[in-house]
Order: structure tokens, then sequence, then C-alpha cells
């Protein structure tokens, strides 16, 4: 008779059954620790953290006899008090992972097994990047779609073409809403309950306030979650994926990413999904491409390039940005923002923790990178405030994409834009006391003066890039820069 194998410890975003329930693992006994020290050092939004606990304390019900579920002040405290060591699937940030390996070495864990949340392996990804000096998302995309062969017809991409973005960027329509179906939501029980109870009486300074629960945690919610979204909400996620309106806060969008991040669903299950929508005419080829790209290109992309770029990535400054998150941004203060795409924004992340891609980048992203926030406190700033914010997922969103702190690595050109542009892709400017064509004056648009003051700063840098030369050839035909440098020196109105 085979020895019983070591029981598995599962972190908080390890949840899902193709992990506590794989072949390697179904014989394992579940351990599931419940750290008060971890929920202190990483207090970030409330409803994160109940995401979170809610996440373990279902599994561990589901579990049943199967799952010890411990709550205790650290992991190492709680690992020594078991009869055995543990086997622990790779973690997801790098502290995390140099911590496994110290209780590896103290004999705490016997067995690191390789972290079952991403498609590709590291391993894969390594020998891919070993043949790259520099990182552009839509090799590595192509790559991904021919290795797991998805949208594929033999070796070519399905419908002869590889990305379908010119067909996923329209404004706006002009009703309040989107009108498609409404997103699946959870209903809280008795778990929740005591979730949130336990929180109240936690000394932790959260941030945001508490809410409803609005996203996933267990498998079976998941799988809804996935099905509602991929029978009624995907055929319009394509067109409308770059927009944001003010009365539609979750848009076409899946709402997908907490329970991805707690690797409830395996990507490729999420991926096929949209796959076969597409191959059964449910929905378009470019929305269901859209989509993909989102989660075998961008999600898998970025997961990599945590490891793969040295640890001190996260502390590029390329653009030399020092300026202090002002308290309003810092504390979630929406009232206090007269801009309604910024407000809006803000008022999602202390509401919820969450808006969809585009405020992140386009309107949070963008005015912290006019405003020259350094990028370090902005990137511990949104892993706080999400609910899907992990170690991973910051450094080359946050400083890759969203504040091009790496001079480029990542993205060919500083994410910014004036005004303009929140205009034709938002309906938030109607409603502004801002005017988004105003650059001078009291009711001038911060993004559209910002957008300016930013080019002035950086003009050398830009000049030099093909991208953004006409950017500052347009400053310089400005007749009235000067005035507007003044004045966004002097803003305080936001
Ligand atoms: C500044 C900034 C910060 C971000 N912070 C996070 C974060 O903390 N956690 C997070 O999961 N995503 C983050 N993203 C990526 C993206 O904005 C969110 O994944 C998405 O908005 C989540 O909503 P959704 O599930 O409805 O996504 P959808 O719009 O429906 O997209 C589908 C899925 O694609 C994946 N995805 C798409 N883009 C990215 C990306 N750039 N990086 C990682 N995954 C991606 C997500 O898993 C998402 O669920 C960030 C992007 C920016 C620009
Ligand atoms: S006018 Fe400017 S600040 Fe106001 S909503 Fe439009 S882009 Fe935002």
């Amino acid at each position: 008779m085979s020895a019983r194998p070591a029981p598995l410890w599962l972190f908080a975003d390890q949840l899902g059954p193709h992990i506590h329930s794989s072949d390697k693992n179904i014989d394992r006994d579940i351990v599931l620790i419940e750290s008060a020290a971890a929920l202190h050092r990483r207090a970030g939004h409330r409803q994160k953290a109940h995401l979170l606990l809610s996440g373990m304390r279902h599994l561990a019900d589901e579990l049943g006899d199967r799952a010890r579920y411990v709550r205790g002040v650290g992991y190492r405290d709680v690992l020594q008090e078991l009869p055995g060591p543990v086997a622990v699937h790779e973690p997801t940030s790098r502290a995390a992972h140099d911590f496994v390996h110290r209780l590896h070495e103290e004999g705490l864990v016997s067995e690191i097994l390789p972290n079952p949340s991403f498609a590709l392996s590291r391993d894969e990804f390594a020998q891919w990047a070993g043949e790259h000096s520099t990182f552009r998302m839509e090799a590595f995309y192509r790559r991904q779609r021919t290795r797991f062969d998805v949208l594929m017809d033999g070796d070519q991409p399905a419908g002869g073409t590889w990305n379908y973005d010119h067909e996923n960027r329209e404004p706006p329509p002009k009703q309040r809403t989107l009108g498609v179906d409404d997103p699946w939501w959870p209903e809280e029980d008795a778990i929740d309950d005591a979730v949130r109870a336990d929180l109240d009486s936690m000394d932790v300074p959260w941030s945001g306030v508490d809410g409803p629960r609005l996203f996933a945690v267990t498998a079976d919610e998941a799988g809804h979650a996935l099905r509602t979204f991929i029978d009624h909400r995907l055929a319009t996620f394509g067109p409308y994926e770059d927009a944001i309106m003010a009365d539609d806060w979750t848009m076409s969008h899946s709402l997908l990413s907490v329970p991805l991040n707690l690797s409830l669903l395996d990507p490729l299950d999420v991926v096929h999904a949209a796959e076969q929508a597409a191959r059964e005419d449910q929905v378009s080829l470019a929305s269901a491409e859209g989509f993909i790209r989102q989660i075998l290109g961008w999600r898998e992309y970025v997961w990599h390039l945590y490891w793969h770029f040295e640890s001190d990535y996260v502390t590029n400054n390329r653009l030399d940005a020092t300026a202090p998150l002002p308290e309003w941004f810092r504390d979630l203060d929406a009232d206090a923002v007269t801009a309604r795409c910024l407000s809006d924004a803000l008022s999602g992340v202390r509401n919820r923790g969450w808006v969809h891609h585009i405020p992140r980048l386009m309107v949070l992203g963008s005015h912290a990178l006019q405003r020259g926030y350094d990028p370090r406190e902005l990137t511990a700033w949104f892993t706080a405030n999400f609910v899907d914010g992990y170690e991973w997922v910051m450094p080359v969103n946050v400083v890759g994409m969203s504040q091009h702190a790496d001079g480029g690595l990542m993205a060919t050109k500083p994410y910014t834009s004036g005004g303009a542009y929140i205009n034709k892709m938002s309906n938030h400017c109607g409603d502004c006391e801002f005017d988004p064509k105003k650059r001078l004056g009291d009711d001038a648009c911060p993004f559209t003066a910002g957008y300016w003051s930013f080019t002035h700063k950086h003009q050398d840098r830009l000049a030099r890039n093909n991208r953004t030369r006409r950017q500052v050839s347009n400053m310089n035909r400005l007749n009235d820069l000067e005035a507007v440098l003044e004045q966004e020196r002097e803003r305080e109105r936001f």
C-alpha cells in the first residue's frame, strides 16, 4: 500500500477544482490557512478581503472532511502545528515564492508544485522569451494561439486575420446604457454574513467601503458567471470594449478577473467557451477574438513578464515621476473631484474595488501619468484598492503600460490623451463642469491641459519617438502654451 500523499496547502488565490482535485492532488487532504498577519499586512480594499475569506471558507465548506481550515496569526505558526509537512503550488508573488522556498528548507513544505493558474508554463515562456530582447504582446499572443490551438484553422488564424482591434473600438452608443443582459450576480449566504461580521470586528485600516459581494468566489459561481457572459454578453464585448458609459459600469465586460485570479476557472476553459460560441455563430469572431486576446494574450503575458523582468522592474522611473499621490486620490475621495470621468472612476474603486479596463488606463492611469505620480506608489495604490489586484498583475500594467516608467520595454509610447479622446470614447463630458475642448480658463479640462503640460515636460523624449513626434510639433503651435503650463502648475481643482 502506498503512503498517503502530503496534504496540499492552498493559498487564497488557488481555489479551483483544477487545482485541489487534479489527478495529482485528488488523494490529498487540503489545508487552508486564514492568517491574521497576512490580512493586516496587506490591508487593502475591504471588499477584496471579503472575497478572499469568502472564497476560502466556501471551499472548506464544500470539501467537508477533506479540508482543514485553520485560523492563526502567521502561516509558519500554523504549519508548525500540523502533524507533518505540506505540499504547495508555487504562489503568485515573489515574496510568497521566497517564503515557501524557505519553508521547504525548514522542512515544513515537502514539495513545491508548479503554479497551476495559467495556461503556459514558466519554462515554456522562458524558452520563448530567450529569443526576444524587447517584448510586444502581439507576438506572444500569436504564439499562444498556435501553441494552444485556439481560433486556428490549421496553421492559420480563424477568419484569416489575427487581430480585430479595428472592429473593437466603437465609441459608446447614444443611449445611457448598453442595454445588454445583466451579468451573473452572486447571492450572499451565511458564510458571507460571517465573513462580514469578522471583518467588522478586525482592527484593520481597510480602504474603500463595504458593499454587497459582486464577484464569484466558488467554482460553481464562477461557472455561472462565465456561462452568463458567454451566452448573453460576449456578443457586445468586442465593439464597445474601449468605451466608457457613465450609467453602465459593467457594460459588456466579463467581470471574470476576480474568479480567474482566485484560480476558480482554468483560463483555457474560459478561452474554449468563447471560441465555441464563435464557431457556433453565437457571437462574431471579432468579439470572441477580442476577449480571447485578453485572457490568452494579455493576462498570460503580464504574468510571465512579472517573473521574467527582474524584481527591480517596479523601481523603474524613467520619466522621473516623483509627485506623491494627493490625499484625495489616496483616500478614494471621489466627492472631492470635479472632473466627471475621474470622480466616477474613483467612486467605482471606492464603492466596489473595480472599474473596467478603460477607466483604469484612460482615466486613472492617464491622470497619474500627466501629473507625474510616483509609479511605485501608484502600483501599491492599484494593488491595494482593486478587488482583482495582486502583486503579479501590477508591474507590467501600471509601471509598463500605464506609466511608461520602464522607458518603453512594454509599450511603444506613453498612454495618455486629452479630453477630446475621453469625450469621444465616453459620455462623461456632457455632465462635466470642465470643457474637453478647453485648455485654458476656469473650465479648462484637466486632461486636455494636462496632456499639453505632460508633452512639454517630456518633449525631448517624445520628439525622439516616431509615434509621438507630432504631439510635440502640435504643442509648439499652441499660442497659449505658457499660460496653460502656468495654470497647470497651480491647478488645485480636478
Ligand atoms: C492600470 C491597470 C491596472 C490593472 N489592474 C489589474 C488588476 O489588478 N487585476 C487584473 O486582473 N487586471 C488588471 N488590469 C487589467 C484589466 O483592466 C482587468 O483585468 C479587467 O478590467 C477586469 O475586468 P473583467 O474581468 O471584466 O475584464 P474583461 O474586460 O472582461 O477581460 C477579460 C479578462 O482578461 C484579463 N485581462 C485583460 N487585460 C488584462 C491585463 N492587462 N492584465 C491582466 N489580465 C488582463 C482579465 O483576466 C479579465 O478578466 C489592469 C489594467 C490596467 C491598465
Ligand atoms: S471634460 Fe475633461 S475632466 Fe470632464 S469628463 Fe470630460 S475629459 Fe473628464
